[in-house]
């Protein structure tokens, strides 16, 4: 490894920094076009790709609505890790003489893209993939072999040469289990269709994924139920009743119906979260400390092991639906 990667290796991991990976532009160039650094940096030569595991404790407590703060403290954590390496990284190019530029892990979207695209600056799941961190699974999230799905990445792209990791060869860990697409309440992962994509010389085959204003809209907490009678929920006591897959179009009506009453004002923010503005990377923290997760159920069931994954599942849809209290949401439990 030459001495540069060493460097930077080093201080990712100094910072807590689970897997670290190297790709270049030329390995991406097969990607989807949010596989293009040079969108981000017009001189871009390589990127930098961080992960950080999340809590597998904190997160059973949240599949099974025992407790919410302890997965979302450990989440918003994952991200502010991510972000002081992937800041470290770009100061420690920059005095190096190199242009270098850290993303958000999340939240950022590409500018003037149809309405609800939800196209990032970079995909850091490309990234990851390109730079041997994990594969693409059926739900489209990155699949490590230590932690399954259960990772924050973070991307930071640069000027200089760096030479790249071999991309993982593909493995069947990705078993097809489609516990993902069972695990969704926006219908947002199919879990018969298919799609291809390559990254980095490797043709995956994942969901076909429906509108991502699906996902945007469930993962935000903006609704928590597959349908009004569904027995479990995520942390979410919203009930959007959204039309199953396949029908964009009604979905987009209904959703839109849904943000005109006065009581969604999270929704209307949640449709409009392209021109959401972030502060500068160095002032992360008091945005992520506002953010509260009800939802991430795809990537949080995907452990490594398909009988933990299916204790996850069950841990999931056998824990009732939070509706709303008096004093705030409270699980009940559904016969
Ligand atoms: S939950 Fe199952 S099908 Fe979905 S990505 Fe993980 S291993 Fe693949
Ligand atoms: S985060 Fe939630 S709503 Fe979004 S795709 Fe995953 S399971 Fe579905």
């Amino acid at each position: 490894m030459d001495k540069l990667k060493q460097e930077i290796t080093k201080l990712a991991r100094e910072i807590g920094i689970n897997k670290v990976g190297f790709t270049t532009r030329e390995r991406l160039a097969d990607a989807p076009p949010s596989g293009d650094l040079t969108y981000v940096l017009p001189g871009a030569e390589s990127a930098i790709s961080l992960a950080v595991a999340l809590d597998k404790q904190a997160i059973r407590d949240f599949l099974s609505k025992k407790d919410q703060m302890a997965h979302t403290r450990d989440h918003r954590a994952s991200y502010m890790k991510v972000i002081k390496a992937g800041m470290a990284i770009e100061k420690l190019l920059q005095e190096m003489g190199y242009e270098a530029k850290a993303l958000w892990p999340n939240y950022e979207y590409r500018k003037g893209q149809p309405f609800l695209a939800m196209v990032p600056p970079l995909s850091h799941r490309y990234v990851a993939v390109a730079a041997g961190i994990g594969w693409l699974g059926w739900s489209g999230n990155v699949l490590t072999p230590e932690y399954g799905a259960t990772v924050s990445l973070l991307s930071v792209v640069t000027s200089a040469e760096l030479e790249p990791d071999k991309p993982m060869e593909q493995r069947d860990t990705c078993d097809k289990c489609r516990l993902c697409a069972a695990s969704c309440p926006g219908y947002f992962i199919s879990a018969k269709e298919e799609t291809a994509v390559n990254v980095a010389g490797n043709a995956y085959k994942h969901n076909k994924k429906a509108h991502n204003a699906r996902c945007e809209v469930s993962c935000g907490g903006a609704n928590g139920v597959r349908n009004r009678e569904s027995k479990w929920s995520t942390w979410s006591y919203k009930v959007l009743d959204l039309p199953e897959p396949g029908n964009d179009e009604k979905f987009m009506r209904v959703v839109q119906e849904y943000a005109r009453e006065p009581d969604n004002r999270l929704l209307r923010i949640l449709l409009d979260a392209e021109n959401l503005s972030l502060p500068p990377l160095e002032s992360a923290g008091p945005f992520m400390d506002r953010m509260l997760f009800t939802c991430g159920n795809c990537m949080l069931v995907c452990w490594p092991d398909l009988e933990e994954r299916k204790e996850n599942h069950r841990l999931l849809t056998t824990s009732g639906r939070v509706v709303r209290g008096e004093q705030g949401p409270v699980v009940v439990k559904q016969g």
